[in-house]
């Protein structure tokens, strides 16, 4: 079973009834071909619903409404088979809650010289028929994306699937609920914000969540479930006992399976697909105290875990950056390489191969580990645990990837995404986390002072498998800024579109 088998698009097919009964049923034929061709591709990994043609305003308004209650339609495909009059979508697309994808191909490829008359012109019009289309979209500021080229294409049809993964994305946005477990670290600017024009804008849900009840779920788990546990930890990683000694490393591998019981506990209960943590907030109870029931130490290890299956994570209280990854793994379901929550760490100057090595000083996710990794226990002396510390360490594939963030400017929220050059890194034998290591496209120099000055956030989301085209698109259906920086990023050019933006952001919030 994909994870995408539940979702649909449905696909709305323009027409009007000016070429008589017969056009619109060859028509409808055709629409029938094209969808179930597509649906066949194994390229676009949701299903797509043929709807029928529409050839009125009512009949347009009536299947816009109709995928706006519908919880399954997680979007909208439309083609105008032939010319189809833009003013009878007005009222359509006015109603419409739902992602758009305008589709401007043809039923027939080539022209058929020696036969085209003007029966073959009645039924192969979305030449003309789509431009009026996208001009009403135009006109009435529609939020969509136009895919342009010929159906039996498989780089059209991509197009079209990474639409739909994102689309997938967005519904699940809608019903992501995070849950905070303790707030944002103190004085920290770039992970604060609106949590209201959040969720108004992007869907997500965000929740404190007390960590005296989380404590609670805590002291409930037993030690033959954390036993159960452990044992799977010892099929899934390899065992590696250091400095800590035997005892430590078991009781604390132990806790933290505890950790990750109580955790999950919470999340199914509260309904919860995102959570954020902060090492300074792990219950007040003092660890001396020989009656102390509670975390012994940051629940790194889990959160490593959960994010492996999809769970959203932001460390420090980084609500935004757990609410982006939670949709990054739902978008990216299937595809092969992994996504992980990521810090910029620190700097390794060298030429042009200057890079910015990615940690966190846990947190980070196995999916892009590039082999088994080693459940280790070291001392971690930082928040109000100072103790030794379970963790998995690794080292992440080398490729390309693209790294995102979401920051709150006060008038809106930006989108920003950077391509980067994931490279070998170098042993570390005295920095037992797990790590990547990566070059900023087009340079270090150029790349990093785009991010900046684009005020983007020290935590990112990260994938190997997407492109920026998802990111594109996933702030075109939400309506919010995305600026991406990539190998064609000139300074010059960057500061310029920031200074735009600016302004039509600043207008666009006037307009509305
Ligand atoms: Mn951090």
């Amino acid at each position: 079973m994909s994870a995408f088998d539940k979702l649909e698009i449905w696909w709305i097919t323009g027409a009007q009834l000016l070429y008589g009964g017969d056009a619109v049923v060859s028509v409808d034929g055709h629409s029938k071909e094209m969808v179930e061709n597509l649906n066949r591709s194994g390229i676009i990994p949701v299903k797509i619903v043929y709807k029928g043609t529409a050839n009125s305003s009512q009949e347009v308004e009536a299947v816009m409404k109709a995928a706006n209650n519908e919880e399954k339609c997680i979007g909208i495909i439309t083609w105008m088979h032939t010319f189809s009059p833009a003013k009878m979508w007005i009222k359509g697309l006015q109603a419409l809650h739902k992602p758009l994808l305008h589709f401007h191909t043809q039923y027939n490829a080539e022209i058929p010289w020696n036969e085209i008359d003007m029966d073959f012109m009645n039924l192969n019009q979305s030449a003309h028929g789509d431009i009026e289309f996208g001009h009403i979209c135009t006109r009435m500021r529609v939020a969509r994306k136009v895919v342009c080229g010929y159906w039996k294409n498989a780089d059209v049809q991509q197009k079209i699937a990474v639409w739909a993964r994102v689309c997938a994305g967005v519904a699940d946005a809608h019903n992501v609920r995070c849950l905070m477990f303790g707030m944002n670290m103190n004085n920290v600017a770039v992970t604060d914000g609106d949590r209201v024009e959040f969720e108004q804008r992007l869907g997500y849900h965000v929740d404190y969540y007390p960590v005296s009840s989380l404590m609670d779920y805590f002291k409930k788990v037993t030690d033959a479930e954390a036993d159960a546990l452990v044992a799977q930890y010892k099929k899934e990683y390899t065992v590696k006992i250091d400095e800590s000694g035997e005892k430590v490393y078991w009781e604390k591998v132990h806790n933290a399976a505890k950790a990750e019981i109580a955790l999950r506990r919470v999340l199914k209960d509260e309904g919860a697909t995102a959570f954020t943590t902060n090492f300074d907030d792990l219950g007040d109870a003092d660890i001396n105290d020989p009656n102390f029931v509670g975390f012994d130490q940051i629940p790194g290890l889990a959160s490593q875990r959960l994010m492996a299956e999809g769970i959203g994570f932001g460390a420090e209280g980084d609500w935004k950056t757990a609410c982006l990854y939670r949709t990054l793994w739902v978008m990216q379901q299937g595809m092969p390489t992994g996504c992980s929550f990521l810090e910029d760490y620190t700097l390794n100057f060298a030429g042009d191969r200057s890079s910015c090595l990615q940690s966190h000083m846990l947190e980070i996710c196995p999916l892009i580990a590039v082999d088994k990794p080693k459940l280790e226990v070291h001392f971690l002396g930082i928040g109000i645990r100072k103790q030794q510390t379970a963790r998995l360490v690794f080292t992440s594939k080398v490729g390309h990837g693209i790294k995102a963030t979401v920051v709150d400017l006060g008038n809106r929220f930006r989108l920003i995404s950077q391509e980067v050059e994931c490279i070998e890194p170098k042993p570390m034998p005295k920095l037992p986390v797990a790590s990547a290591l990566w070059v900023p496209q087009p340079t270090f120099e150029i790349g990093a002072g785009a991010w900046i000055l684009a005020g983007g956030t020290h935590h990112s989301a990260f994938s190997y498998d997407i492109t920026e085209e998802y990111w594109e698109d996933f702030a075109e259906i939400l309506g919010i800024e995305y600026v991406r920086i990539n190998k064609q990023t000139t300074t010059a050019d960057f500061k310029q579109t920031l200074r735009n933006n600016e302004v039509y952001y600043m207008l666009n919030k006037a307009l509305k």
